[in-house]
Protein backbone atom coordinates (compact mmCIF):
# COMPACT_ATOMS: atom_id res chain seq x y z
CA UNK A 1 0.00 0.00 0.00
CA UNK A 2 1.69 3.12 -0.94
CA UNK A 3 1.54 6.19 1.19
CA UNK A 4 -1.63 8.45 1.49
CA UNK A 5 -2.88 11.26 3.51
CA UNK A 6 -5.83 10.78 5.56
CA UNK A 7 -8.39 13.75 5.66
CA UNK A 8 -11.04 13.87 8.83
CA UNK A 9 -13.78 16.29 8.15
CA UNK A 10 -16.32 17.33 10.65
CA UNK A 11 -18.87 18.37 8.24
CA UNK A 12 -20.18 17.46 4.65
CA UNK A 13 -18.72 20.69 2.95
CA UNK A 14 -15.36 19.78 4.48
CA UNK A 15 -15.52 16.29 2.74
CA UNK A 16 -16.62 17.45 -0.51
CA UNK A 17 -13.91 20.50 -0.84
CA UNK A 18 -11.70 17.81 0.12
CA UNK A 19 -12.73 15.50 -3.23
CA UNK A 20 -11.35 16.01 -6.96
CA UNK A 21 -13.16 17.47 -9.54
CA UNK A 22 -12.93 14.12 -11.73
CA UNK A 23 -12.40 10.91 -11.64
CA UNK A 24 -8.87 10.69 -11.80
CA UNK A 25 -6.82 8.02 -11.31
CA UNK A 26 -4.29 9.32 -7.73
CA UNK A 27 -6.96 11.51 -6.75
CA UNK A 28 -8.58 11.69 -3.62
CA UNK A 29 -11.48 8.83 -2.58
CA UNK A 30 -14.15 8.62 0.45
CA UNK A 31 -13.22 6.23 2.98
CA UNK A 32 -16.62 4.96 5.02
CA UNK A 33 -16.13 1.62 6.56
CA UNK A 34 -13.01 0.62 4.25
CA UNK A 35 -14.48 -2.99 3.49
CA UNK A 36 -13.59 -2.72 0.11
CA UNK A 37 -11.55 0.32 -0.38
CA UNK A 38 -8.69 -0.53 1.98
CA UNK A 39 -8.07 -4.32 -0.39
CA UNK A 40 -8.34 -1.95 -3.47
CA UNK A 41 -5.30 -0.26 -1.75
CA UNK A 42 -3.60 -2.94 -0.17
CA UNK A 43 -3.72 -4.72 -3.60
CA UNK A 44 -2.34 -1.63 -5.06
CA UNK A 45 -5.01 -1.31 -7.81
CA UNK A 46 -5.77 2.38 -6.95
CA UNK A 47 -3.06 4.97 -5.39
CA UNK A 48 -5.35 7.64 -4.25
CA UNK A 49 -2.95 10.58 -2.95
CA UNK A 50 -5.66 11.22 0.05
CA UNK A 51 -8.77 9.32 1.85
CA UNK A 52 -11.49 11.56 3.11
CA UNK A 53 -12.68 9.95 6.31
CA UNK A 54 -16.58 10.16 6.24
CA UNK A 55 -17.09 8.78 9.54
CA UNK A 56 -16.53 12.07 11.99
CA UNK A 57 -19.24 13.60 9.32
CA UNK A 58 -23.09 13.83 11.73
CA UNK A 59 -26.38 12.76 10.57
CA UNK A 60 -25.48 10.20 7.98
CA UNK A 61 -25.74 7.25 10.06
CA UNK A 62 -29.66 8.05 10.27
CA UNK A 63 -32.21 4.99 9.70
CA UNK A 64 -36.19 5.80 9.90
CA UNK A 65 -38.86 3.97 8.73
CA UNK A 66 -41.39 7.04 8.90
CA UNK A 67 -45.15 6.73 10.12
CA UNK A 68 -46.39 6.90 6.44
CA UNK A 69 -43.41 3.84 5.56
CA UNK A 70 -41.12 5.29 3.73
CA UNK A 71 -37.49 4.69 4.79
CA UNK A 72 -34.82 7.19 4.80
CA UNK A 73 -30.99 5.53 5.05
CA UNK A 74 -27.87 6.99 5.85
CA UNK A 75 -24.42 6.31 3.53
CA UNK A 76 -22.89 5.37 6.95
CA UNK A 77 -25.73 3.19 8.52
CA UNK A 78 -24.42 -0.44 9.01
CA UNK A 79 -25.14 -3.22 6.37
CA UNK A 80 -25.59 -5.23 9.90
CA UNK A 81 -27.84 -2.78 11.28
CA UNK A 82 -29.89 -2.62 7.79
CA UNK A 83 -30.38 -6.66 8.06
CA UNK A 84 -31.07 -6.08 12.07
CA UNK A 85 -33.85 -3.77 12.06
CA UNK A 86 -36.95 -5.17 12.29
CA UNK A 87 -38.98 -2.00 10.22
CA UNK A 88 -37.38 -3.33 7.53
CA UNK A 89 -37.67 -6.41 7.68
CA UNK A 90 -41.12 -5.88 7.83
CA UNK A 91 -41.84 -3.79 5.25
CA UNK A 92 -38.90 -4.11 2.63
CA UNK A 93 -38.24 -7.81 3.36
CA UNK A 94 -35.95 -7.83 -0.24
CA UNK A 95 -33.61 -5.30 1.49
CA UNK A 96 -33.01 -6.56 4.48
CA UNK A 97 -32.86 -10.30 2.84
CA UNK A 98 -30.06 -8.88 0.56
CA UNK A 99 -27.70 -7.10 3.19
CA UNK A 100 -28.11 -10.69 5.67
CA UNK A 101 -26.64 -12.02 2.40
CA UNK A 102 -23.52 -10.06 2.40
CA UNK A 103 -20.06 -11.35 3.31
CA UNK A 104 -19.62 -12.13 7.28
CA UNK A 105 -21.06 -10.45 10.12
CA UNK A 106 -17.67 -9.10 11.35
CA UNK A 107 -17.82 -7.23 7.67
CA UNK A 108 -21.26 -6.40 7.78
CA UNK A 109 -20.65 -4.17 11.29
CA UNK A 110 -17.93 -2.12 9.54
CA UNK A 111 -19.70 -2.28 5.66
CA UNK A 112 -21.95 0.52 5.18
CA UNK A 113 -24.75 1.53 2.62
CA UNK A 114 -22.37 4.25 0.83
CA UNK A 115 -19.80 2.16 0.39
CA UNK A 116 -21.69 -1.42 -0.48
CA UNK A 117 -23.65 0.83 -3.19
CA UNK A 118 -20.52 1.97 -4.31
CA UNK A 119 -17.40 -0.30 -4.29
CA UNK A 120 -15.20 -1.25 -6.82
CA UNK A 121 -15.64 -4.32 -9.35
CA UNK A 122 -14.27 -7.79 -8.05
CA UNK A 123 -13.48 -9.11 -11.43
CA UNK A 124 -10.26 -11.21 -10.81
CA UNK A 125 -8.39 -9.11 -13.39
CA UNK A 126 -9.44 -6.21 -12.55
CA UNK A 127 -8.38 -7.27 -8.81
CA UNK A 128 -5.08 -8.17 -10.16
CA UNK A 129 -1.99 -6.21 -9.48
CA UNK A 130 0.06 -7.11 -12.52
CA UNK A 131 -3.17 -6.60 -15.24
CA UNK A 132 -4.34 -3.25 -16.87
CA UNK A 133 -7.53 -3.54 -18.05
CA UNK A 134 -10.55 -1.03 -19.57
CA UNK A 135 -10.77 -0.12 -15.87
CA UNK A 136 -7.27 0.29 -15.15
CA UNK A 137 -7.37 2.75 -18.32
CA UNK A 138 -5.97 0.07 -20.17
CA UNK A 139 -6.87 -1.31 -23.83
CA UNK A 140 -8.24 -4.71 -23.06
CA UNK A 141 -11.06 -7.01 -21.22
CA UNK A 142 -9.34 -9.90 -20.36
CA UNK A 143 -12.79 -11.62 -19.35
CA UNK A 144 -14.35 -11.50 -22.39
CA UNK A 145 -11.62 -13.61 -24.14
CA UNK A 146 -9.98 -15.36 -21.32
CA UNK A 147 -11.47 -16.85 -17.81
CA UNK A 148 -15.13 -15.66 -17.99
CA UNK A 149 -16.72 -17.64 -15.57
CA UNK A 150 -17.97 -14.75 -13.10
CA UNK A 151 -18.53 -12.30 -16.38
CA UNK A 152 -21.19 -10.44 -17.66
CA UNK A 153 -23.88 -12.21 -20.05
CA UNK A 154 -25.68 -9.02 -20.21
CA UNK A 155 -24.81 -5.65 -20.84
CA UNK A 156 -21.07 -6.41 -21.38
CA UNK A 157 -18.54 -4.59 -23.17
CA UNK A 158 -15.88 -3.15 -23.31
CA UNK A 159 -15.77 -4.70 -20.27
CA UNK A 160 -17.37 -7.47 -18.52
CA UNK A 161 -17.66 -7.21 -15.12
CA UNK A 162 -20.38 -7.87 -13.25
CA UNK A 163 -21.43 -5.41 -10.45
CA UNK A 164 -20.47 -6.96 -6.83
CA UNK A 165 -23.55 -4.77 -4.17
CA UNK A 166 -26.20 -6.95 -2.91
CA UNK A 167 -27.94 -3.99 -1.72
CA UNK A 168 -28.61 -2.64 -4.86
CA UNK A 169 -30.61 -5.62 -6.96
CA UNK A 170 -33.08 -5.08 -4.12
CA UNK A 171 -33.38 -0.75 -3.52
CA UNK A 172 -33.89 -1.04 -7.16
CA UNK A 173 -36.51 -3.24 -6.78
CA UNK A 174 -37.96 -0.88 -4.26
CA UNK A 175 -37.95 1.62 -6.34
CA UNK A 176 -35.28 3.81 -4.05
CA UNK A 177 -33.96 6.95 -4.65
CA UNK A 178 -29.84 7.88 -4.19
CA UNK A 179 -29.47 11.67 -2.65
CA UNK A 180 -26.06 12.89 -3.89
CA UNK A 181 -24.32 16.00 -2.66
CA UNK A 182 -21.67 17.75 -4.09
CA UNK A 183 -19.90 21.41 -4.90
CA UNK A 184 -22.54 22.40 -7.27
CA UNK A 185 -25.11 21.50 -4.96
CA UNK A 186 -27.59 18.14 -4.14
CA UNK A 187 -29.47 16.27 -6.37
CA UNK A 188 -31.73 12.76 -6.24
CA UNK A 189 -31.00 10.05 -8.75
CA UNK A 190 -33.41 7.20 -9.29
CA UNK A 191 -31.66 3.97 -8.62
CA UNK A 192 -32.75 2.53 -11.79
CA UNK A 193 -31.10 5.53 -13.64
CA UNK A 194 -27.64 5.90 -11.12
CA UNK A 195 -25.66 2.52 -12.43
CA UNK A 196 -24.06 3.10 -15.77
CA UNK A 197 -22.87 0.60 -18.07
CA UNK A 198 -19.23 0.40 -18.88
CA UNK A 199 -19.93 1.22 -22.98
CA UNK A 200 -20.90 5.10 -21.01
CA UNK A 201 -18.22 5.12 -18.36
CA UNK A 202 -14.79 2.74 -17.84
CA UNK A 203 -13.32 5.04 -14.70
CA UNK A 204 -16.72 4.17 -12.70
CA UNK A 205 -20.01 2.28 -12.45
CA UNK A 206 -22.44 5.04 -11.52
CA UNK A 207 -23.58 8.75 -12.55
CA UNK A 208 -21.86 10.02 -8.88
CA UNK A 209 -19.33 12.48 -9.89
CA UNK A 210 -15.78 12.74 -8.00
CA UNK A 211 -17.21 15.25 -5.75
CA UNK A 212 -20.42 14.16 -4.96
CA UNK A 213 -20.95 12.01 -1.23
CA UNK A 214 -23.94 9.91 -1.42
CA UNK A 215 -25.34 11.01 1.84
CA UNK A 216 -29.18 9.06 1.74
CA UNK A 217 -31.53 6.30 -0.03
CA UNK A 218 -34.79 6.58 0.04
CA UNK A 219 -37.26 3.93 -0.29
CA UNK A 220 -40.88 4.67 -0.39
CA UNK A 221 -43.62 2.86 1.27
CA UNK A 222 -44.82 -0.04 -0.91
CA UNK A 223 -47.76 -0.54 -2.41
CA UNK A 224 -50.41 -2.06 0.16
CA UNK A 225 -50.19 -6.18 -0.93
CA UNK A 226 -46.72 -5.82 -2.71
CA UNK A 227 -44.32 -8.35 -1.89
CA UNK A 228 -40.75 -8.74 -2.22
CA UNK A 229 -37.63 -11.31 -1.60
CA UNK A 230 -34.00 -11.22 -2.60
CA UNK A 231 -32.51 -14.73 -3.79
CA UNK A 232 -29.08 -14.99 -4.06
CA UNK A 233 -27.06 -17.89 -5.44
CA UNK A 234 -23.81 -18.31 -4.19
CA UNK A 235 -20.97 -20.77 -5.09
CA UNK A 236 -19.96 -21.04 -1.59
CA UNK A 237 -22.25 -21.66 1.07
CA UNK A 238 -20.03 -19.50 3.41
CA UNK A 239 -20.08 -15.68 2.98
CA UNK A 240 -19.35 -15.03 -1.00
CA UNK A 241 -20.70 -12.68 -4.16
CA UNK A 242 -23.72 -13.59 -5.92
CA UNK A 243 -23.06 -15.63 -9.24
CA UNK A 244 -26.56 -14.64 -10.23
CA UNK A 245 -29.51 -13.08 -7.66
CA UNK A 246 -32.70 -11.66 -8.00
CA UNK A 247 -34.68 -9.27 -6.26
CA UNK A 248 -38.47 -9.54 -7.40
CA UNK A 249 -41.85 -7.12 -5.56
CA UNK A 250 -44.94 -8.64 -6.80
CA UNK A 251 -48.41 -7.31 -5.81
CA UNK A 252 -50.73 -9.94 -6.90
CA UNK A 253 -54.62 -8.24 -7.17
CA UNK A 254 -57.89 -11.00 -8.40
CA UNK A 255 -55.60 -14.04 -8.59
CA UNK A 256 -53.61 -12.03 -11.27
CA UNK A 257 -50.14 -10.54 -10.95
CA UNK A 258 -51.09 -6.72 -10.91
CA UNK A 259 -47.92 -5.33 -10.64
CA UNK A 260 -44.15 -6.89 -10.80
CA UNK A 261 -40.40 -5.59 -10.57
CA UNK A 262 -37.68 -7.50 -11.57
CA UNK A 263 -34.07 -6.57 -11.07
CA UNK A 264 -30.99 -9.08 -11.78
CA UNK A 265 -27.45 -9.45 -9.96
CA UNK A 266 -24.46 -10.66 -10.70
CA UNK A 267 -25.43 -10.71 -14.56
CA UNK A 268 -24.26 -7.21 -15.57
CA UNK A 269 -21.32 -4.55 -14.73
CA UNK A 270 -24.83 -2.72 -13.16
CA UNK A 271 -27.75 -4.35 -11.71
CA UNK A 272 -29.82 -5.35 -14.27
CA UNK A 273 -33.55 -4.30 -14.30
CA UNK A 274 -35.44 -6.54 -16.47
CA UNK A 275 -38.64 -4.77 -18.19
CA UNK A 276 -38.58 -8.00 -20.04
CA UNK A 277 -39.51 -10.68 -17.06
CA UNK A 278 -41.70 -7.94 -15.75
CA UNK A 279 -44.14 -7.90 -18.69
CA UNK A 280 -44.09 -11.05 -18.79
CA UNK A 281 -45.58 -11.39 -15.19
CA UNK A 282 -48.66 -9.17 -15.33
CA UNK A 283 -51.76 -9.91 -16.10
CA UNK A 284 -50.85 -13.79 -15.53
CA UNK A 285 -51.68 -16.17 -12.20
CA UNK A 286 -48.94 -16.21 -9.56
CA UNK A 287 -47.54 -19.98 -10.73
CA UNK A 288 -45.13 -21.57 -12.58
CA UNK A 289 -46.29 -21.12 -15.82
CA UNK A 290 -45.48 -16.90 -15.64
CA UNK A 291 -42.73 -17.71 -13.53
CA UNK A 292 -40.81 -19.75 -16.26
CA UNK A 293 -41.91 -16.89 -18.72
CA UNK A 294 -40.40 -14.42 -16.74
CA UNK A 295 -36.94 -16.25 -17.02
CA UNK A 296 -36.67 -17.02 -20.47
CA UNK A 297 -37.94 -12.99 -21.27
CA UNK A 298 -35.20 -12.21 -18.56
CA UNK A 299 -31.93 -13.76 -20.42
CA UNK A 300 -33.57 -13.20 -24.29
CA UNK A 301 -30.82 -10.51 -24.82
CA UNK A 302 -27.90 -12.53 -23.47
CA UNK A 303 -24.45 -12.90 -24.80
CA UNK A 304 -22.79 -15.58 -22.89
CA UNK A 305 -18.80 -16.00 -22.99
CA UNK A 306 -16.89 -18.95 -23.70
CA UNK A 307 -17.23 -20.04 -19.01
CA UNK A 308 -20.34 -18.54 -18.11
CA UNK A 309 -23.21 -19.76 -20.58
CA UNK A 310 -24.73 -21.71 -16.78
CA UNK A 311 -25.64 -18.06 -15.98
CA UNK A 312 -28.14 -18.07 -18.29
CA UNK A 313 -29.65 -21.46 -16.83
CA UNK A 314 -29.33 -20.11 -13.24
CA UNK A 315 -31.13 -16.57 -14.05
CA UNK A 316 -34.11 -18.67 -14.73
CA UNK A 317 -33.87 -21.00 -11.75
CA UNK A 318 -33.02 -18.19 -8.97
CA UNK A 319 -35.98 -15.62 -10.58
CA UNK A 320 -38.31 -19.21 -10.56
CA UNK A 321 -37.18 -20.24 -7.10
CA UNK A 322 -37.62 -16.39 -5.24
CA UNK A 323 -41.29 -16.10 -6.92
CA UNK A 324 -42.33 -19.37 -5.23
CA UNK A 325 -40.97 -18.03 -2.32
CA UNK A 326 -43.47 -15.05 -2.27
CA UNK A 327 -46.53 -17.12 -4.09
C1 LIG B 1 -14.56 -10.95 2.07
C2 LIG B 1 -15.60 -9.99 1.53
C3 LIG B 1 -16.82 -10.50 1.12
C4 LIG B 1 -17.79 -9.64 0.61
N1 LIG B 1 -19.00 -10.16 0.21
C5 LIG B 1 -19.95 -9.31 -0.29
C6 LIG B 1 -21.22 -9.78 -0.72
O1 LIG B 1 -21.53 -10.97 -0.64
N2 LIG B 1 -22.11 -8.89 -1.21
C7 LIG B 1 -21.83 -7.55 -1.32
O2 LIG B 1 -22.69 -6.78 -1.75
N3 LIG B 1 -20.62 -7.09 -0.93
C8 LIG B 1 -19.71 -7.93 -0.42
N4 LIG B 1 -18.50 -7.44 -0.01
C9 LIG B 1 -18.21 -6.04 -0.23
C10 LIG B 1 -18.58 -5.24 0.98
O3 LIG B 1 -19.98 -5.30 1.16
C11 LIG B 1 -18.15 -3.86 0.68
O4 LIG B 1 -16.75 -3.88 0.68
C12 LIG B 1 -18.63 -2.88 1.72
O5 LIG B 1 -20.04 -2.84 1.75
C13 LIG B 1 -18.10 -1.53 1.40
O6 LIG B 1 -18.59 -0.65 2.39
P1 LIG B 1 -17.55 0.23 3.20
O7 LIG B 1 -18.34 1.13 4.05
O8 LIG B 1 -16.53 -0.63 3.84
O9 LIG B 1 -16.95 1.07 1.97
P2 LIG B 1 -15.47 1.56 1.69
O10 LIG B 1 -14.57 0.40 1.47
O11 LIG B 1 -15.05 2.57 2.67
O12 LIG B 1 -15.74 2.30 0.29
C14 LIG B 1 -16.06 1.56 -0.87
C15 LIG B 1 -16.14 2.49 -2.07
O13 LIG B 1 -17.29 3.31 -1.95
C16 LIG B 1 -16.91 4.70 -1.93
N5 LIG B 1 -17.81 5.31 -0.96
C17 LIG B 1 -17.95 4.95 0.34
N6 LIG B 1 -18.93 5.68 0.91
C18 LIG B 1 -19.40 6.52 -0.05
C19 LIG B 1 -20.43 7.52 -0.07
N7 LIG B 1 -21.18 7.78 1.01
N8 LIG B 1 -20.65 8.18 -1.22
C20 LIG B 1 -19.93 7.90 -2.33
N9 LIG B 1 -18.95 6.96 -2.37
C21 LIG B 1 -18.70 6.28 -1.24
C22 LIG B 1 -15.44 4.70 -1.53
O14 LIG B 1 -14.77 5.83 -2.01
C23 LIG B 1 -14.95 3.42 -2.16
O15 LIG B 1 -14.65 3.61 -3.52
C24 LIG B 1 -17.53 -8.27 0.53
C25 LIG B 1 -16.30 -7.76 0.95
C26 LIG B 1 -15.34 -8.61 1.46
C27 LIG B 1 -14.04 -8.03 1.91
Amino acid sequence: MRPFELKSPRTLREAILALPDDHRPGGARLLAGGQDLLTVLGGDIEQPDALVRLAGVPDLDQLVVSPNGDLELGALVTVQALADHVGVQQAFPALAEAASSIASPQIRSQATVGGNLNQRPRCPYYRHPDVVCFKKGGNTCLAEFGYSKYAAILGGGPSYFVHPSDLAPALLALDATFHLVGKTGSRAVRAREYYVLSDVALDTESVRRADEVLVKVTVPAQPKGMRSTYYKFKERSSYDFALVSAAVAVRVAGGKIAEARVVLGGVAPKPWHAPEAEAALVGQPMAGAAWRAAGEAAVKDALPLEHNGYKVHLVKGVLHRALESIA
